[in-house]
């Protein structure tokens, strides 16, 4: 009989001794396991050794799929026949593809405005019901919230704990590939699920692994959805960064404790830096993500520029998201310009920066 080694292994079984509870439904789509590469151009900048986590080789290319994978084990062993979300879109998405998979009807509450077309066409493709509401985010998660207490419906938002459990998987690998904990891990804060959940693992995994310390969390929020930083609910956030654009975060506490415990920072970067650090990863490092995603690194030169001394340290840079998941912002923003020419060798020999004829 053939054998078949599928690469499918995932968080749940993998992980299966470390997340909490222990008796769930081991599914996997192969999430996790994602490539954590150096990023040598951020590295000569910043005089430190710089990684890049890409979260955006997930499943449905975001790190949604690993608290997601779990949250609907979770649902299956409730034997729910309906999952919820409120998502600015990469929640939406993950819950659609996880729920398509495993026979549970979706529901997907949007704001009206503002999802970036890639994760929208995700949802769509995967079957989903999908609502827009008249406001923002933060409306949507009261109307979740609402939904929850009084439906039958299991919510598979990150206030489900069980979406923290399975994103700290993340640290996990980061220990397994390093060796240790980083010296640093920037992310960028949106409900700050995410930096919550790292927190818990790093703090979690240093009985269980080599790792000897834990890094400092350094979070980063868009600069016009700051709550966190400016300690005051934002009621009409702004940013180009959609997956980050959240007026009232839902783990608020998890991100100062997250900042208090590590001896971290949470601060802001400006949709410029946003901008130029998606730009930057692109095309010095090759690396396509998705704005939201790009905070981390913006924050990393933001500091550095401040005069941040990292000199020798280990760094790891969250990037959350696929660049292809919104794909309206190289269009917009790349400053190239498609020329119509012929299709006349001379011509394009003309056009090259350099004349290329050997
Ligand atoms: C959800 C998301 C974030 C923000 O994560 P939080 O846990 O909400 O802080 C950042 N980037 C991407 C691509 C996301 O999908």
């Amino acid at each position: 009989m053939t054998t078949y080694n599928l690469n499918s292994f995932g968080i749940l079984k993998k992980y299966k001794n470390f997340l909490e509870p222990k008796d769930l439904p081991l599914i996997s789509m192969g999430e996790g396991n994602t490539p954590l590469i150096e990023a040598p151009q951020l590295a000569s900048i910043t005089k430190a050794n710089v990684y890049l986590k890409l979260e955006g080789c997930n499943p449905t290319g975001s790190f949604k799929d690993r608290g997601m994978v779990v949250a609907i084990s979770g649902a299956i062993k409730e034997n729910k026949g309906h999952i919820i979300c409120a998502s600015t879109g990469n929640t939406s998405a993950s819950a659609s593809a996880y729920g398509a998979r495993y026979g549970l009807q979706t529901i997907v509450i949007v704001p009206e405005s503002n999802i970036a077309k890639g994760k929208l066409s995700q949802a769509l493709a995967y079957g989903a019901r999908v609502f827009a509401i008249r406001g923002n985010f933060d409306n949507a998660l009261d109307l979740v919230k609402e939904a929850g207490e009084q439906l039958n419906v299991e919510i598979v938002n990150s206030i489900n704990p069980l979406r923290i459990e399975g994103q700290k998987t993340a640290a996990f690998e980061i220990i397994e590939n390093l060796g240790n904990s980083p010296d640093m891990v920037f992310i960028p804060v949106g409900n700050a699920g995410n930096i919550t959940s790292y927190w818990k693992g790093f703090k979690e995994y240093l009985n269980f692994s080599k790792s000897t310390k834990t890094p400092n969390m350094m979070g980063f929020q868009a600069e016009g959805s700051s709550p966190i930083v400016n300690n005051k609910i934002v009621e009409s956030p702004e940013t180009i960064a959609t997956a980050i654009k959240i007026g009232n975060p839902a783990s608020w506490e998890g991100a100062l404790n997250a900042k208090k415990e590590s001896e971290g920072i949470i601060d802001s970067v400006s949709d410029q830096d946003i901008i130029d650090g998606y730009l930057f990863l692109a095309r010095k490092e090759g690396v396509f993500c998705e704005p939201a995603s790009a905070a981390s690194v913006a924050g990393l030169i933001k500091l550095s520029k401040n005069g941040f001394n990292f000199s020798g340290k280990d760094i790891v840079c969250v990037i959350t998201g696929n660049g292809l998941k919104d794909p309206d912002i190289p269009l917009k923003y790349s400053g190239i310009d498609i020329e119509v020419i012929n299709p006349n060798i001379g011509e394009l020999n003309k056009k090259m920066e350099k004349n290329e004829f050997t």
